[in-house]
């Protein structure tokens, strides 16, 4: 590695290490507030948009919990990184037809959120003979009926999906995931909306116990869903700068 290139790596180490301190101490500060434990939840350093090298600063750095949102670039840094044991979460919206390679690196999927989807996930699974941990994907604006059309389950559908799951060979029904809706009754309360995705968790682990993840909360609102009750909180922005453009 030539000088040059050394020091911007020691920089860029330098400026994670700083954000991730901030990070953690946030999220101390927030179960101390909620009187939890802190080692009740889980971070995950979401890395989209950003290249392996990072990930594996963030590696460096003690982070064990990574999370893509798009198939390619997740294969491509997956495979990159594929030496440093990482927990690769995929947490963006998943076509079908992408199944098959997400459940080669994938660890944990935060996104089902629909039968087929159940079903392919399950006979990829399979073929490779890995284990998924599925996280169902709720969406409280379907609640109200409206979401104009992405993903997401409402806590009636969650429940419906359920029977599905515990037939699937090689998938474990391990929690929900949420992101905090940007149209519908919860709109910027994000308190509400965690509580109510923690009330769909209550009534998820009446029938599956072991169901008891919930991945809620980002850079801008890891606060609100630590005091609810997450387990998993998703962070981006907070541990390696602002993405260049929303995508
Ligand atoms: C990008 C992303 C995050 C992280 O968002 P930040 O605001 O950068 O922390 C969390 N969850 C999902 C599903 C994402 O796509």
């Amino acid at each position: 590695m030539s000088q040059l290139t050394t020091e911007c790596r020691d920089e860029r180490r330098a400026e994670i290490a700083a954000n991730l301190e901030r990070v953690e101490a946030r999220i101390a500060d927030a179960c101390a507030q909620a009187g939890r434990d802190r080692a009740t939840v889980t971070l995950i350093v979401v890395t989209k948009t950003y290249p392996a090298d990072d990930v594996r600063l963030l590696a460096e750095l003690g982070v064990r919990n990574v999370a893509e949102n798009r198939d390619q670039e997740a294969a491509q840094k997956a495979a990159e990184c594929s030496d440093l044991a990482l927990r690769w979460h995929f947490v963006g919206q998943l076509q079908t037809n992408k199944v098959r390679s997400v459940a080669d690196y994938a660890d944990v999927i935060h996104s089902v959120d629909r039968p087929k989807l159940v079903s392919a996930l399950s006979s990829a699974a399979q073929r490779q003979g890995r284990e998924l941990d599925c996280l169902l994907q709720v969406a409280l604006d379907k609640e109200s009926g409206e979401g104009g059309g992405r993903g997401g389950l409402t806590g009636a559908e969650v429940l419906e999906l359920v029977p599905q799951m515990r037939e699937a060979p090689q998938l474990r029904l391990a929690g929900l995931m949420m992101v905090a809706p940007l149209t519908g009754p919860y709109t910027g309360d994000p308190r509400a909306a965690f509580d109510r995705l923690m009330d769909i968790s209550q009534s998820l682990r009446t029938v599956e116990p072991a169901a008891n993840m919930v991945s809620a909360g980002m850079s801008s609102d890891l606060e609100y869903a630590v005091a609810a009750g997450a387990t998993h909180v998703r962070v981006g922005s907070a541990v390696l700068g602002v993405r260049p453009q929303l995508r």
